[in-house]
């Protein structure tokens, strides 16, 4: 996940968040997936020579991506950290860390002012969101190794005369304004010169002794790209026509950022970006198609739907909306769209169990409050405490449903769970005092739906004395449980139908099975959403006690992992987990 590198180089989410594994994406597809390096490819002969094998193919598609391009900078190759793989991420994250601990012990205060000297070369999306993120993360590396924060001294440098020239002015001088909010120092219209072991040296005349320069200044086409032998533009791309074919090369399809096209009525290429990349796919896939079923090839037409850029876990700057017409968004408005596209980007490739990992990372396991939701969602205690809710909420259920089970199977005619039509309101809390009314006419199986009613209505009348007012539904709710009601419950002349007691039968039996889940802690999760929808729905029928409110609440508390906590999820859900890798349910 290249575009999150920059949080595990700032330590803000760990190693294995952005990494996602191939073999699982294609598990059980027609598929094969092979771990090779490809070092050149024969086009006459059709033929991919890679590391360990030769490949023959009848369609190449080439999305070998890009690597980054120093310019012809002396020493910037050698003596600079790169941000362009899972390895360089990880590589970067452990020299940070070598320079504070080093740091918090050296005497020498020049060794130590360089030490802690960091700088970002390139103000584009990669460097600002790097240098951002460390602005956030020297906080805590500070408080770790006792040094002062003025002793940090943070750099962002870029030839251009602003950082992120792509966006509105309103939008830089946000960004500016973040970034020296994080202690950073913005050097614009500063040209690199050379890069040595411990220096960077700017426009000529002067240079600032660092250990830790970060090159994040433009990319070009990835090695491949300079062995094979096919035509090629700007920076080692492959120059397509509109169907995304390589020019002469029919049979290999080019996307990505590997992909060199112009699209009709633009100047530029297509920018090398994720939402070309995936669009391009797409056309890729339907072209390969379309030749082997015969049909016509479509054109490429890219759509730019705008960008994100993160200053920090907390705060961002993004630009998003139609190529006619874009929005200007920061702060919370922007972290968000960043995470609810990254989740839609989730979604589509890697599955549910993706977006649930992301979410943890993200937001429920982030540490330092390094969130656009800060640390709220992220305390956690032993879920042994839950254990006792957990136990006396099944308990709850269970009685529930144990108590009004006799009168369903004696009469499940006898509706007494839903309000009889003539009187809603006046049926509040029949939830609990309705088992009563049941259990006590149970023994009367010719009772008709209008003696029900009755009883239901008597019962709520004798609930409302136990346990005080049913607790308040809005109006609009009122009327839309009123409206599904009538079409399903309801005959025309007020008495209940078969679905009525369908549902009736499945409440109580859907509570002694959420009561004994609960208690065995078995699929524990499911059973507290369980136990929090019947309360909402019994809440919207109008006849929840006060006392719901709990059922409620304890639902929410139990949903995190209170069954692994002497429960039978803490046997059966790693058996599951291992199950469902091996299917294609993701
Ligand atoms: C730090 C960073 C942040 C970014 N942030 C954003 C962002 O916020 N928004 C955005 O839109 N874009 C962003 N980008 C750009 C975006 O990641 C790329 O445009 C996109 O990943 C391109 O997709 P691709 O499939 O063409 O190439 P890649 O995603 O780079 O995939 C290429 C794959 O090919 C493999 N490969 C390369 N050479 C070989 C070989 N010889 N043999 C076998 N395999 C090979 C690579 O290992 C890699 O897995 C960012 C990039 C970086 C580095």
């Amino acid at each position: 996940m290249l575009t999150e590198l920059h949080e595990v180089a700032a330590n803000r989410v760990p190693e294995d968040a952005i990494r996602i594994d191939l073999k699982k994406i294609f598990a059980h597809r027609n598929i094969d997936v092979v771990m090779d390096e490809v070092k050149n490819v024969d086009f006459e002969g059709k033929k991919v020579v890679a590391e360990k094998a030769t490949y023959e193919y009848d369609y190449l598609v080439l999305g070998t991506g890009s690597k980054p391009t120093f310019y012809g900078v002396e020493g910037a190759a050698e003596h600079t950290f790169k941000l362009w793989s899972y390895d360089d991420a990880v590589i970067l994250k452990e020299q940070i860390l070598k320079m504070f601990r080093l740091a918090a012990v050296e005497k020498d205060p020049q060794i130590r002012a360089r030490m802690l000297t960091f700088v970002v070369v390139g103000c584009g999306f990669t460097g600002v969101e790097m240098i951002g993120e460390l602005g956030e993360y020297k906080d805590e590396l500070c408080r770790d190794f006792n040094i002062p924060k003025e002793d940090v001294k943070l750099y962002v440098a870029d030839a251009l005369p602003s950082l992120l020239p792509q966006y509105p002015v309103k939008l830089i001088e946000k960004a500016e304004k973040r970034l020296h909010k994080l202690g950073v120092e913005i050097l614009t219209s500063t040209s690199i010169t050379g890069v040595s072991a411990d220096s960077v040296c700017l426009n000529e005349d002067s240079c600032i002794e660092t250990n830790t320069v970060i090159w994040a200044a433009g990319v070009e086409g990835s090695d491949l790209m300079d062995t094979i032998d096919i035509d090629k533009k700007a920076r080692n791309r492959v120059e397509t026509n509109d169907k995304l074919q390589a020019i002469n090369h029919e049979d290999v399809y080019v996307v990505g950022d590997n992909a060199f096209f112009i699209p009709e009525g633009h100047e530029r290429p297509v920018p090398q970006m994720v939402e070309n990349a995936e669009h391009s796919a797409a056309t890729v896939a339907h072209n390969i198609l379309a030749e082997l079923n015969g049909k016509a090839l479509k054109s490429y037409t890219p759509t730019f739907h705008g960008s994100m850029c993160c200053i920090g876990g907390k705060y961002g700057v993004a630009e998003v909306g139609t190529p006619s017409r874009m929005f200007a968004m920061s702060g919370f408005f922007a972290m968000f769209i960043k995470h609810f596209i990254n989740v839609i980007y989730f979604i589509q490739v890697a599955g549910f169990n993706k977006v649930w990992t992301y979410a943890m990372h993200e937001i429920f396991h982030i540490r330092e409050r390094r969130s656009f939701l800060g640390g709220h969602f992220a305390k956690s205690s032993p879920n042994f405490w839950l254990l006792p809710l957990r136990l006396f909420l099944g308990y709850k259920w269970l009685e529930q449903g144990i108590h009004k089970l006799p009168g369903v199977i004696a009469d499940p005619s006898n509706i007494f769970l839903i309000p009889a039509k003539v009187s809603a309101t006046s049926a509040a809390s029949a939830w609990e005092g309705g088992a009563d009314a049941a259990a006590s006419t149970a023994a009367d199986v010719t009772a008709s739906a209008s003696q029900a009613v009755e009883g239901a209505a008597q019962a709520a009348g004798e609930a409302v004395s136990q346990w005080g007012q049913a607790l308040p539904v809005p109006e609009f709710i009122s009327n839309i449980v009123n409206w599904s009601m009538d079409l399903m419950f309801y005959t025309p002349d007020g008495s209940f139908t078969v679905m009525a007691e369908i549902f009736q039968a499945a409440m109580v039996v859907g509570e002694v099975i959420v009561g004994l889940c609960l208690i065995a802690g078995l699929f524990t999760a499911l059973s507290s959403i369980a136990s929090i929808a019947m309360g909402l729905m019994i809440w919207a029928s109008g006849m929840a006690p006060v006392e719901m409110l709990w059922y409620l609440a304890g639902g929410f508390a139990t949903i995190g992992g209170s069954g692994s906590v002497f429960g039978m999820d803490y046997y059966v859900l790693p058996v599951l987990k291992k199950i469902l890798e091996k299917t294609q349910v993701r």
